[in-house]
């Protein structure tokens, strides 16, 4: 039977805005040693938008307009992001067909007769789509400043720069510190390129950054961590962190999260305040110290 103090300490939880799944969750927490946490979604509000359209041989409407054009068949954030600023431009946004997605680099469709790429620069390599050094330098100056920069590609060229960013949650800085303070490690984890993580990690104060990993990866990264001795927490939103929620000792999901995340997390962070993490890793701490 679980003991009573379990019983009260996911009652207690649950005023905290802390969903504990199961008593066993609340058990591990009390060991942990390290967090992993997901970037986009997680460590920031997942709602990018749109700073920057650098077209290359082509106006910034057509740009725009073949960007959405295919991004509008995808329900990646950045997607959203493309079709959100395209609709508020005021471009039109062509049909398009033979939507193709690339998980964790890129999509593609055919607008208007054109096949059309849009991802990172690994994608866009793989495509063997050369990429101007003026281009090459503007991105990594996006980068820096913690922009995710998306490259697009018409016609078997490269047609310009989207650069998205996106903002972090009000609280993420101050539940690193906690963290850190209670002697956890911490990682980030992310799909997204490295300069554009690491600029992010040096804002919310991660030194440890994981980036340019596909999403069967995130999983693996966990348990490589597990084989060193660490007792994991990993924390993330997306249908790619399911396998990483799954793996870690404590799955932690952030309660907007995509619905295969909620159902892989051992906990979930009802409020998105990642502060609640630390709440409940706290939580643990008092009631195991209270049963032995
Ligand atoms: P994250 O781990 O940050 O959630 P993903 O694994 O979903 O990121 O994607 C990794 C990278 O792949 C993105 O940063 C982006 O460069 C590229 N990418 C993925 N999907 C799209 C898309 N629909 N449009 C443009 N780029 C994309
Ligand atoms: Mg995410």
């Amino acid at each position: 039977a679980t003991p009573t103090a379990v019983t009260v300490g996911i009652g207690r939880g649950a005023e905290l805005g802390v969903l504990i799944r199961n008593g066993e969750a609340l058990e591990i927490s009390e060991k942990l040693t390290a967090v992993i946490f997901d970037k986009t979604g997680t460590l920031t509000r997942g709602k990018p938008d749109v700073t920057d359209i650098v077209p290359a041989g082509m106006g910034e409407g057509r740009l725009l307009s073949l960007a959405a054009a295919v991004e509008k068949n995808s329900q990646h954030p950045l997607a959203e992001a493309v079709v959100r600023r395209a609709e508020s431009a005021g471009v039109s946004v062509p049909a398009s067909e033979r939507f193709t997605t690339f998980g964790g680099r890129g999509v593609s469709a055919v607008v208007e007769g054109e096949e059309v790429l849009i991802g990172n620069q690994p994608f866009l390599d793989e495509y063997r789509i050369g990429v101007p050094p003026e281009a090459e330098s503007r991105i990594a100056a996006l980068q820096d400043e913690g922009k995710t920069a998306v490259l697009v590609a018409a016609a078997g060229r490269f047609a310009g720069i989207l650069a998205i960013a996106d903002t972090l949650k009000p609280t993420t800085k101050a539940a690193i510190a906690d963290l850190k303070k209670i002697g956890l490690t911490v990682t980030m984890i992310t799909g997204d390129n490295p300069r554009t993580a690491n600029a992010i990690a040096r804002e919310v104060g991660i030194e440890d950054v994981h980036a340019g990993v596909l999403p069967q990866e995130k999983a693996r990264e966990v348990r490589a961590l597990q084989e060193r001795g660490e007792v994991v927490a990993f924390v993330g939103d997306g249908i790619n962190d399911a396998p990483a929620l799954a793996q870690a000792d404590v799955g932690i999901a952030i309660g907007s999260g995509t619905d295969v995340a909620i159902e892989s997390g051992d906990i979930v962070l009802i409020r998105d305040d990642l502060v609640d993490a630390v709440a409940a890793i706290e939580l643990s701490r008092k009631v195991m110290s209270r049963i032995k």
